[in-house]
């Protein structure tokens, strides 16, 4: 986006987290981290969106109850920039099982579980323009910066 060696990634405060009221405390952390936050928007999922953002788990044994989590309330999907923002967001985040997360990660210090695990991240650069296309417009992102 602002520069060659910079790289975007989507984020989302999941339902947990936000109706935890820690959405301030998790963007905080990301910034502190070294992400600029382009866009964000709390949202409520419905179940065919929340289905199809995580399509690639249909069939897998947590699939409905993921879906049904995701949809329980509004979460907060966003753009996040830096440099290798895709990796640097994975390590800022934790394991998917906050138990497994390392300190000072945002799962070990937010999540409550591994299916209620406070936050989302892309896990490749391809999903990641997928997954910010998913929420946010073209238009949207330049607009929002005087594009
Ligand atoms: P996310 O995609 O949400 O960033 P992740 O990449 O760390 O998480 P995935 O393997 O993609 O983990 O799983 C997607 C989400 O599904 C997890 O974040 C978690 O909420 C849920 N999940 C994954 N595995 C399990 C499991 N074994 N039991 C319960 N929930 C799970
Ligand atoms: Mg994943």
């Amino acid at each position: 986006m602002s520069d060659v060696s910079t790289q975007c990634t989507l984020g989302i405060v999941k339902p947990d987290a936000v109706a935890s009221g820690r959405t301030g405390a998790i963007v905080a952390h990301l910034q502190q981290a070294g992400f600029t936050l382009r866009a964000a928007r709390l949202v409520r999922l419905t179940p065919a969106q929340a289905a199809r953002f995580y399509e690639v788990h249909a069939g897998r044994p947590f699939y409905n109850d993921l879906v049904a989590f995701m949809t329980s309330g509004p979460c907060l999907p966003m753009v996040l920039e830096r440099a290798d923002a895709v990796a640097e967001m994975r390590k800022t985040i934790g394991a998917t099982d906050p138990a497994e997360a390392a300190p000072g990660t945002i799962r070990k210090l937010f999540a409550e579980s591994k299916s209620r695990n406070a936050i989302h991240a892309s896990d490749s650069a391809e999903n990641a323009a997928r997954e910010v296309a998913f929420f946010f417009s073209e238009s949207e992102l330049a607009g929002l910066w005087g594009g």
